[in-house]
């Protein structure tokens, strides 16, 4: 049975105000059917406001898809944890792999802009996963695993409880094709031992979210593995009926 705790929906470049409205009145009139879930929102930041000012339930949160590393200053385009704060943000995506691929974020920037989510005390969720054919050469553990203690260096066990990893293997985003249940928990395994081997045994209560092209028909198996906390959704996430079938799948 499913116990996820935790849906993360990422709307990535899209959505609008209407949307934004349509998927937070849907949320809170179907909230009974998801109760024991934390779901959060992430949309464009044009949106944040819109998503803050109906988001009234605890459990319904909204969050930013990126962050500045930099407090403030002359950084134009960015945005920074402050600011996100202000506007009633309390999740960062950190790290997504279209970070990474299309804006060259770095190893170390993403553990910059971890350590600034996490002192501005906002919850940091940290992407990794491994593309296509590091995947087809045997390496995807080796990825994922120094893609994590990059990120995490240099962070204190005191902050373990506002971290969280998402495991988004690059060639399952948007694409259609999910990793099946076996392969995500195979990761989601290694996963908890490592970030016990980092934080120790708080580790073992960081969430451990799966990413890629979840969909209303494969989440309950996804959330049903024993190290798979919940999800991060892309394209689901438009859509408000679909997203919420999500969520309800979480709750098993
Ligand atoms: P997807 O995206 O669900 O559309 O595959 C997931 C993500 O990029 O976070």
């Amino acid at each position: 049975m499913p116990n996820a705790s935790l849906v993360i929906a990422n709307w990535k470049m899209n959505g609008n105000k209407a949307l934004a409205k349509e998927m937070v009145t849907s949320l809170r009139d179907n909230h009974e059917q998801f109760q024991a879930v934390n779901v959060v929102v992430c949309p464009p930041f044009t949106l944040i406001s819109d998503l803050t000012r109906e988001c009234y339930y605890d459990d319904i949160a909204v969050g930013a898809q990126t962050v500045s590393e930099h407090e403030s200053g002359a950084y134009t385009g960015e945005v920074s944890t402050s600011q996100l704060k202000e506007a009633g943000v309390s999740y960062v995506l950190v790290g997504h792999s279209e970070r990474r691929q299309l804006f060259a974020e770095s190893d170390e920037q993403i553990n910059q802009k971890v350590k600034a989510t996490l002192s501005a005390n906002l919850k940091a969720v940290l992407c990794v996963g491994e593309n296509k054919s590091q995947r087809d050469a045997g390496e995807t553990w080796d990825v994922v695993s120094q893609q994590v203690k990059n990120a995490l260096q240099g962070i204190a066990p005191e902050s373990t409880g506002k971290i969280i990893v998402a495991y988004e293997p690059v060639w399952a985003i948007g694409t259609g094709e999910t990793a099946t249940p076996e392969q995500a928990q195979e990761v989601h395994e290694k996963l908890r031992a490592l970030v016990v081997e980092l934080f120790g045994e708080i580790g073992n209560k960081l969430p451990l979210l799966y990413g890629g092209s979840v969909k209303p028909d494969n989440a309950k198996e996804l959330f049903s593995q024993k190290d798979i906390d919940g999800g991060l959704i892309g394209g689901a996430s438009l859509k408000t009926d679909d997203f919420l079938s999500i969520c309800q799948a979480a709750q098993g």
